[in-house]
């Protein structure tokens, strides 16, 4: 008998190399195995007889072995060869280069063989079937349906399969159920057991999908309960600054060389109200790359500083922080607001002499990086706090910046639109404010994707976007995902260009590992426009805004996801010029196609974050580096969309009964939270 917190190595079969494969898939304790989900089935419950196979299809074939396998030399490899039959035929099965085979099969037993069947040397035969074996005693119908897992090469199917349906076999008690009961009643949600099992081994696709309807909703479930929790236990909904509107506002607006957009002026409407209520604002700002977001914060800091009170921006990288305090100074000078920056590449001495001046109010607005949350900052009155581009902030880090005031206002913007329903799980307590349009006569990016043949070609209007003055972004090629070889490719593709191509050009590069006063350099360079071509890794996803360049060419598009490639296109189309993306890709896999397909059709960043969730499997959107939220194995956001919803309907509920999670009837879902997120408040990003 085996418990859940069990090792794997009690199972059959499992020494020190395969608890290392497993581990590698984060599987050690049965618990972690059973919940290993298939990411896809194979339907063996459909069988065909000999005489009915067509040569060229896929089919399982049930029969039993009518020869003794043998072992034949063929050039280098080995052919392990034997026949089957069944009432209407017989039919040869072929493997190559696994010998062993041979001593695996034996003459008079009875298998299934699923494979694509061809026609050789006059007879038919299945080539490298996979194959299951049927005992005499078992019945057609508990053969059904076949588990696929995501394994790394060295480990087989059928051996993991054996594990999981041994460790299920063997777990000692039932496995506890954690969804209270008037919720799995209300939504109809199987039980865990039932669901574990048959999302394993489902008789039927009807039985397969109560268990996935089950496992979804608890994903949902568990992922949203946690993040509420969390932001309970961090940020307990305080009475906050009641602001006075200021007159300086219309002046402001009024001395912009552009009018507010109908989404800006919205938005801007929301956060009034916020910030002249009594409660501390905590609102989110979505809006497309492009929209203007950066005036909405100034404006919001401008009431800020004109009450009395201290605000700080706070930007994910330094280059975008001195781009910040750079619009926000010229911005907020003529109104007596005094800025400043803060970031870590300053000298101690300098660092002092800004806290100082932060501690007795001699300044307003500070904007910076990681820099803003260090200890030795703190600030006489802080009033706002606002965080840019705000997916590569943790909550901690927003926290923190927050406890430097009593309950200011919260600001968060992001430049990654996503459906409501979704920034509904992310943002959760956050009210959410969309700018939905962009500022007027900005033209369409042109946006091609094209081979890597059409290189020369695009060197060519690159001179041509240069020779008119204008300004070139590169996203230069990568072989792998590592730092190092990053690094070189950037820097022999500079070389390459400067060398071969563009001898006449100022071309420089700039990637992650350089110092962020390297950076600063070189980004202030190119936005002077001494810069015409700036090779660059994602470095430059973010937030810069450098109006005359107006051509991005991304090397390998295909190694990025739609929000990434939406990201890095969105630094040009910035000003008044005609703007141009060119994706260079060879990859010819569907999802690859796909995602060119979606980009050169639009630039609408609602519609590419959907289409990014639709390609992308489950998990991968939430990605556990960049936000730390536990993986959603099962579910997929965008299909299960129906199933979100109910489970956000849900933990409504579950909060009118019970918010504290402190009835009987749910203290294993607390539990079962408590394991889950244990490690979660620090990164976790919101
Ligand atoms: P993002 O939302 O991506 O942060 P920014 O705030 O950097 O966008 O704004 C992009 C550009 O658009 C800036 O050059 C800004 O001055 C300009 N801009 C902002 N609002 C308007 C508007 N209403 N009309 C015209 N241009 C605008
Ligand atoms: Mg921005």
């Amino acid at each position: 008998m085996l418990r859940l917190q069990d090792s794997v190595s009690n199972l059959k079969g499992i020494g020190i190399q395969r608890l290392k494969l497993l581990g590698q898939l984060g599987i050690f304790t049965i618990e972690d195995l059973i919940s290993y989900f298939p990411r896809n089935y194979e339907d063996w419950s459909q069988t065909t007889s000999i005489k009915d196979v067509s040569i060229g299809e896929i089919h399982t074939i049930q029969g039993k072995i009518s020869t003794i396998p043998q072992n034949i030399k063929k050039g280098k490899l080995v052919m392990t060869k034997m026949k089957i039959q069944d009432s209407t035929g017989t039919l040869w099965i072929v493997w190559y280069g696994q010998p062993y085979l041979k001593n695996y099969f034996h003459k008079g037993e009875t298998y299934l063989f699923t494979g694509k069947v061809n026609y050789y040397y006059g007879s038919l035969q299945l080539l490298s079937p996979e194959y299951e074996k049927i005992n005499n005693t078992q019945k057609d119908s508990d053969i059904g349906i076949l588990p696929i897992y995501s394994l790394p090469k060295k480990l087989s199917q059928k051996l993991f399969r054996n594990w999981i349906k041994e460790a299920l076999e063997k777990i000692e008690s039932t496995i506890q159920e954690f969804i209270p009961l008037w919720i799995r009643k209300q939504y109809e949600l199987a039980d865990l057991e039932y669901s574990i099992y048959h999302i394993h081994f489902p008789k039927d696709r009807q039985h397969f999908l109560t268990a996935r309807r089950r496992l979804v909703f608890e994903e949902f479930f568990l992922l949203q309960l946690g993040l509420l929790q969390i932001k309970q236990t961090v940020d307990k909904k305080l009475e906050g600054i009641s602001f006075k509107p200021v007159e300086e506002v219309k002046t402001f607006i009024k001395q912009l060389p552009f009018c507010l957009t109908d989404g800006q002026k919205k938005v801007m409407e929301e956060i009034q109200q916020d910030m002249y209520s009594t409660y501390a604002m905590n609102r989110l700002v979505q809006g497309d790359v492009g929209s203007g977001k950066t005036i909405v914060a100034a404006i919001a800091l401008l009431i800020t500083a004109k009450n009395g009170y201290q605000g700080s921006m706070m930007a994910p990288t330094e280059v975008l922080a001195l781009q910040h305090y750079e619009t926000l100074k010229t911005l907020l000078d003529p109104f007596g607001v005094t800025c400043t920056l803060l970031v870590g590449s300053l000298t101690k001495k300098q660092k002092e002499n800004i806290w100082e001046n932060i501690k007795n109010q001699k300044i307003d607005i500070v904007i910076g990086t990681h820099a803003l949350i260090q200890e030795s900052v703190s600030f006489k009155k802080l009033g706002l706090v606002i965080t840019d581009e705000q997916h590569r902030f943790g909550v901690r880090q927003r926290i923190s910046l927050s406890q430097k005031g009593e309950s200011p206002d919260v600001l968060v913007m992001t430049a990654t639109p996503i459906p409501r329903t979704l920034a509904l799980i992310l943002y959760g307590d956050l009210d959410i404010s969309i700018i939905d349009e962009l500022p007027p006569g900005r033209q369409q990016i042109k946006t091609y994707a094209v081979p890597s043949s059409y290189r020369n070609r695009i060197y060519l209007f690159m001179k041509k976007e240069i020779e008119k003055g204008r300004q070139v972004y590169m996203i230069c090629p990568m072989v792998e995902e590592s730092e190092t070889l990053e690094l070189e490719s950037v820097i022999k593709y500079t070389e390459k260009l400067k060398k071969e191509i563009f001898p006449h050009y100022n071309i420089a590069y700039l990637h992650g590992k350089m110092k962020p006063k390297e950076k600063n350099e070189i980004m202030e360079e190119f936005s002077q426009g001494r810069i015409q071509v700036l090779v660059s890794t994602t470095v430059v996803e973010v937030g810069i805004n450098v109006p005359n360049a107006t051509l991005m060419v991304i090397e390998n598009a295909e190694r990025f996801g739609l929000s990434q490639l939406h990201q890095l296109r969105g630094r040009v189309g910035r000003g008044k010029h005609q703007s141009y993306c060119i994706l260079i890709s060879d990859a010819k896999n569907k999802i690859a196609l796909e995602r060119m397909k979606v980009m050169t059709d639009t630039t609408d960043g609602f519609k590419i974050s959907e289409m990014d969730l639709k390609l992308r499997g489950p998990g991968d959107f939430f990605g556990t580096k960049q936000h730390g939220l536990p993986d959603l194995k099962i579910a997929n956001l965008y299909e299960d969309m129906v199933i979100l919803k109910q489970a956000q309907e849900a933990i409504l509920a579950l909060f009118e009964k019970d918010p504290f999670l402190q009835q009987t009837e749910h203290c294993f879902l607390k539990k079962k939270i408590n394991e889950l997120f244990k490690n979660s408040t620090e990164v976790l990003a919101l």
